[in-house]
């Protein structure tokens, strides 16, 4: 794609970027919160409920089992999308979050005991904090925290003399939501396997911006949401190797997840679907399926050049203002950045570029450590997706400027 012709094609595919907001025209740059979705996506959602819907795996009956080999369909797609040896690999889960918790629960519950330790990263989402800080208050074990350094940068060199035999989970996220500065992961995978600890990868900011491959990456578990990669909310996926699915417990138990059940004693069905109890978003595995023949139809490799350039552009761009603090500068990143107008309130520049038809995040990122990292109570971010242009990030940089001038009684002027 080129990044100055194709954005511009794309936009046609995504009803809800010819809206204009205040009457102005939408720039949407909120999109590592969620991104928006495409009439592909759109019309397979609609297509489904029109004319499959039924529920899966149970009914004996034509939609039934159509309903069925679709969401089969989509999880062989997820497979191929992820490098994913076997498709019983594929969890649909309600996205990371979920990916997250049923690892902490389902793992954690068998494998983490008194006195364990679980090692997070200080850059985490929530998601990928809580769940394994109730872990450990649980079971009497300790979350112990990878630290990044003032640039930004994973303290990777760390690592290796924090894992002990206690140690028990490595969970660490590819893309940090707030900076969007890339972890080495495969150099932690390596690390923790040299110690025979497994690893857990948050791609929750990954899979809309690299090509994943999870046996090259050798991750045991690998948690991502669709919502975030053009697909519907409310889906997501965790990989696991089945080696570790065959051996856990499920921690969820209803229907679909069984093979016998009497009161007196229960056997689960096989992977994946031990792990999917109660009836799945049928309808949001297939958008899934359909965002990533989307995506393929584009080209994995051109999506992630395009989504390069312009986070390229927009540093470069975003550097030339003083008063503008961008955190993690010069660090390799994916996706987004984040920003602070010198002493101004991110609340109040988000607000003010919003009615400028501008959308950003602005607040603390579901990532407070982050913040206490920084010293401050919030950033503003700015986040690119297939269908962001270049004229787009002129206009960030143009509401920046204004924004500034209003907030602070002075500009935000371009270095020269
Ligand atoms: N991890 C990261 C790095 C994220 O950016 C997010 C979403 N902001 C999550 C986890 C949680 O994703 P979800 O809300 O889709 O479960």
């Amino acid at each position: 794609m080129n990044i100055f012709t194709e954005s511009n094609a794309v936009r046609a595919d995504f009803p809800i970027l010819q809206k204009r907001v205040y009457g102005l025209p939408l720039v949407y740059l909120d999109n590592a919160a969620t991104t928006q979705k495409p009439v592909a996506v759109l019309n397979e959602i609609r297509q489904y409920y029109t004319d499959l819907n039924s529920n899966i795996h149970r009914g004996a009956h034509l939609l039934s089992e159509k309903a069925s080999e679709c969401y089969e369909v989509a999880r062989e797609t997820v497979r191929r999308f992820i490098h994913a040896p076997d498709a019983q690999e594929i969890l649909f889960t309600a996205g990371t979050t979920a990916s997250i918790n049923l690892v902490a629960e389902s793992y954690g519950n068998s494998y983490v005991q008194e006195g364990d330790e679980v090692i997070v990263s200080e850059m985490e989402h929530h998601s990928n904090i809580i769940p394994w800080q109730m872990l450990c208050s649980r079971k009497g074990a300790h979350l112990r925290v990878l630290p990044f350094d003032s640039t930004g940068r994973l303290c990777i060199e760390l690592l290796d003399s924090m894992i002990s035999e206690k140690t028990k989970m490595v969970a660490v996220t590819f893309v940090s939501n707030v900076t969007g500065v890339v972890n080495p992961v495969q150099e932690v995978i390596r690390i923790a396997h040299a110690h025979g600890v497994p690893v857990l990868v948050d791609g929750a900011q990954a899979v809309a911006h690299m090509s994943i491959d999870v046996q090259d990456f050798d991750s045991d578990f690998f948690a991502f949401s669709g919502h975030k990669m053009y697909a519907s909310t409310g889906i997501g996926v965790l990989h696991a190797k089945s080696a570790w699915l065959k051996k856990m417990q499920p921690w969820q138990f209803g229907g679909g997840m069984i093979s016998s059940v009497s009161f007196e004693h229960t056997t689960f069905a096989n992977i994946p679907f031990k792990f999917e109890a109660g009836t799945p978003n049928i309808a949001g595995a297939i958008s899934l399926g359909a965002a990533i023949r989307y995506m393929e139809a584009i080209g994995i490799d051109e999506i992630c050049r395009h989504q390069r350039e312009l986070l390229h552009y927009a540093e470069s761009r975003l550097s030339e203002l003083d008063r503008v603090v961008l955190y993690a500068r010069g660090i390799e990143k994916c996706g987004l950045l984040s920003f602070n107008i010198d002493s101004v309130s991110p609340l109040d520049v988000a607000m003010l570029l919003d009615k400028m038809g501008i959308a950003l995040r602005s607040g603390s990122h579901c990532a407070q450590p982050v913040m206490k990292h920084y010293g401050v109570t919030g950033t503003v971010r700015a986040s690119f997706a297939l269908y962001t242009t270049p004229e787009e990030i002129d206009s960030l940089v143009q509401g920046i400027k204004r924004a500034g001038s209003y907030l602070q009684g002075g500009y935000c002027h371009e270095h020269n």
